[in-house]
């Protein structure tokens, strides 16, 4: 092979043979995992892998961590390729000592601490914030979906169950419409008992569904998920997908991930308070400043923000039809808080009038007198006056949008900060996404993804040994 770089000789003895730690380079990132992994306070944060005095000792929950948050920063997720990394992995020996825990070890780990690994990424949002990387600017609330292991044809809606039930029915009834006239023309005999074959397994299948309608309609939310059943059926991208709604509060300077929280709800609408107090707790400060996207609007959750000190900038969804019908939309009428009265675009006066409960809410009605005689009328309403509702904390919402208006760039900001993590994540994930079932494992799961992501952005940030020297310091 002469004029081509040659290898060594496997079979060549060496003078003084190489330590493990000559093969994992100075700036490689396990050498992060080591010392932050070895500086946290294990026991404190409550692993439950305790020493064996009987029988085989047990491994550590360091060396356990360890493997883990190697595999996360590496892509490799799942127990079985855990192990079989613990034993050809170069840097993972490294950074274990040699040992190698079977697949069963590393599952178990996980399954029992998801607390404790929730923790342990807290803790590295606090190192992050002691290295200044958590700025005092914008934090981005954003939410994401992530598919289950749940498969779309294992979950049922009562819409779905519905679907299904109608489409094994018309096929019983096609069948027996096609055996029916069989019968008349008198066909061969393995044709029909093709038909009644396939009659009899779609009488299965109803069957089948039936049993499992009976399951649905006695979960607290009619839905059932027989492979995840924890995971549900979500509005994601213009198409429907079982998994889970992951929530994150992004810190917009470096795109560090502040908090987290899995749910499985669809929708976003009740998730502001909660991300934005967590985010707040976290960075340790009296005020702060939150960006959402109109799927958080939610009066009750921007009050309870504000009230936690806690500044939403989020815009309204636009739910009226008005502005399309080429009527005036409610926006044109302006609040005069001095008067109790709204100003309409014929100028006229809407008068306070009552207070009714509508959906939960205490809601003012307002109409104006001079409507019947109004020239503009017809750009207005169709009814005998236009009426204005306005819940009686409006003016917290009205304090939102005020300081949304002075700052036209937040949605541009929160835009480019929450694309980056979910983004990385998810390419990291693959197409499946989580790999664990139920709500808690799901989020233990995310915990260690976050902390991934979070380790990769400061290694890129400010360099594997700068960090090293801060947790060391
Ligand atoms: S219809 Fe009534 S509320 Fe509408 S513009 Fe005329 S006076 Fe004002």
């Amino acid at each position: 092979m002469s004029g081509f770089i040659e290898g060594e000789d496997r079979n060549q003895a060496t003078l003084f043979p190489e330590r493990l730690d000559d093969y994992v380079a100075e700036d490689s990132p396990v050498r992060v995992i080591d010392v932050f992994i070895d500086d946290l306070d294990i026991s404190g944060l409550g692993f439950k892998a305790e020493a064996n005095d009987t029988g085989r000792p047990a491994y550590h929950a360091t060396t356990m961590l360890k493997i883990y948050v190697y595999g996360y920063l590496n892509r490799v997720q799942s127990s079985r390729r855990l192990e079989r990394e613990a034993q050809r992995n170069v840097e993972l020996m490294w950074l274990v000592g040699r040992l190698a825990p079977d697949f069963k070890t590393i599952a178990d780990f996980r399954k029992d601490n998801g607390e404790a690994i929730r923790l342990v990424c807290r803790e590295f949002v606090m190192l992050c914030k002691k290295l200044n990387l958590l700025t005092n600017a914008f934090v981005a609330i954003d939410g994401s979906k992530f598919k289950a292991v749940n498969n779309r044809d294992r979950n049922f809606t009562r819409a779905k169950m519905k679907r299904r039930l109608a489409e094994v029915e018309a096929s019983i009834d096609r069948y027996l419409d096609q055996l029916a006239s069989a019968d008349r023309a008198e066909p061969a005999e393995d044709n029909t008992q093709r038909l009644e074959d396939k009659v009899a397994a779609l009488k299965e299948e109803m069957a089948r569904l039936k049993k499992l309608e009976v399951r649905m309609l006695e979960a607290p939310d009619k839905q059932l998920s027989q492979t995840d059943p924890d995971a549900r059926s979500m509005y994601s991208r213009g198409s429907g997908m079982v998994g889970y709604n992951v929530q994150s509060a992004v810190d917009s300077q470096h795109h560090l991930i502040i908090a987290h929280e899995v749910t499985n709800l669809g929708s976003d609408r009740a998730q502001l308070a909660k991300m934005g107090k967590q985010a707040k707790a976290v960075l340790g400060r009296d005020k702060l400043k939150v960006v959402a996207d109109r799927g958080y609007y939610n009066g009750d959750e921007i009050r309870a923000c504000e009230q936690a000190g806690i500044e939403a900038y989020l815009p309204k969804p636009k739910t009226s039809g008005n502005r399309a019908r080429g009527q005036f939309d409610r926006s044109e009428f302006h609040y005069k808080a001095d008067d109790d009265e709204y100003e309409c675009p014929a100028g006229e006066r809407l008068i306070y009038r009552f207070t009714q409960m509508d959906k939960g809410k205490e809601i003012r009605r307002y109409w104006s007198s001079a409507c019947t005689a109004c020239p503009i009328k017809d750009k207005c309403t169709t009814g005998e006056y236009r009426r204005i509702g306005r819940w009686v904390h409006e003016a917290v919402l009205e304090r939102a949008q005020a300081r949304l208006d002075k700052q036209p760039g937040a949605m541009r900001l929160r835009r480019a900060t929450v694309e980056h993590p979910f983004g990385t994540i998810k390419s990291w994930m693959g197409s499946t996404h989580f790999s664990m079932k139920t709500l808690p494992r799901v989020s233990t799961e995310m915990s260690l993804h976050v902390l991934a992501y979070n380790l990769k952005r400061v290694i890129n940030l400010i360099g594997t040994r700068q960090l090293i020297a801060a947790i060391e310091a």
